[in-house]
């Protein structure tokens, strides 16, 4: 049963803002609502007032600039994210992430934003989102700041985000030459959530026989979504071989630090990190060689 509440739908970032400022603790945003609404009838959360912003259009495009790269605003809905022609072409690993979450329902509600505000760390956008070395813009009266996205959660269901601030853009950076990128999630029913999600890109070197650089990162494998950075090191500098994704996946799988939950246990987690670490390494390799 959901509690009453005030409301208001602001129509720019300013008046939300201001909002925020004005009601502090007592309130709580609400976008595409697809998780807030869950907990606020589970009586988990309930505030006196409730802000919409899912009417500040100003927060809902995609754009790219060969310079910058990717900008995607916070309230731009997953859907709009999965079927964007820029994506596709340019970052496909987000277009592929996308179709993999949720239903189309909740990718039509659901903003990329809100994703990574509620902090769940089996979300499918943030292990991506850390691959591609991406960063969220966020807002308050004070200004603005940029945060990197792999710190961006600090632990279960929290995030960076300060009192009176919103996460207005996330800006994903051009992808270095050579590059591929791919994700998977293992999941049980194919709209749910991620029992272990893996995110991993590829940088080879100018002759194309090495990695210059990779990325590997991992969702709902630890209270937040984690780089396995030893993994990473495997990887650097040397010719990428099956046996050397094995190898990774098994650093990777001790990096994480899994619960055992009703989805899964924590061995079974690790085995998955393993095991997906190869399986997504094989196919970000793949993706560089041809990019
Ligand atoms: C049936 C179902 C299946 C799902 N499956 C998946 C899945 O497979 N993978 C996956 O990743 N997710 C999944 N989700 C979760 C869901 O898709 C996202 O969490 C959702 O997109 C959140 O976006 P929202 O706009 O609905 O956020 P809301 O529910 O409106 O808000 C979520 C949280 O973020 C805060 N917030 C929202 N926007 C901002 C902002 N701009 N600045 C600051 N704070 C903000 C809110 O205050 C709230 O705390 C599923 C949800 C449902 C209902």
């Amino acid at each position: 049963m959901i509690g009453n509440f005030e409301y208001f739908a602001p129509k720019t970032l300013q008046e939300a803002l201001t909002f925020l400022d004005k009601y502090g603790d007592k309130c709580k945003v609400i976008a595409g609502g697809q998780s807030l609404l869950i907990l606020m009838r589970q009586g988990l959360v309930a505030p006196e007032y409730l802000i919409s912003i899912k009417g500040i259009s100003s927060l809902n495009y995609i754009r790219s600039d060969l310079k910058e790269g990717l900008r995607i605003g916070a309230l731009t809905p997953h859907r709009v994210v999965e079927k964007s022609a820029i994506i596709r072409s340019q970052f496909a690993v987000l277009a592929e992430m996308e179709n993999k979450l949720a239903s189309i329902q909740t990718r039509n509600w659901g903003t990329f934003g809100g994703n990574l505000c509620h902090g769940d760390p089996a979300g499918d956008p943030a292990p991506v989102l850390i691959a591609l070395s991406a960063s969220a813009k966020v807002a308050s009266l004070k200004g603005e700041r940029s945060i990197a996205l792999e710190g961006f959660f600090l632990d279960y269901f929290e995030t960076a985000l300060q009192p009176g601030e919103l996460l207005t853009e996330i800006l994903v950076p051009p992808m270095p030459a050579r590059t591929g990128a791919a994700y998977t999630k293992f999941n049980v029913i194919e709209t749910d959530m991620a029992t272990v999600g893996v995110a991993v890109s590829i940088t080879l070197s100018p002759n194309r026989d090495t990695c210059e650089s990779a990325r590997i990162a991992l969702g709902a494998s630890a209270p937040v979504p984690i780089r396995a950075k030893h993994a990473e090191n495997v990887l650097k500098g040397k010719k990428i071989t099956d046996d050397l994704l094995e190898e990774a996946g098994k650093i990777a799988s001790s990096e994480a630090k899994p619960i055992s939950d009703i989805h899964a246990s924590e061995s079974y987690r690790r085995e998955l990190a393993k095991v997906l670490v190869k399986r997504v390494g094989k196919e970000a390799l793949a993706r560089a060689i041809k990019a």
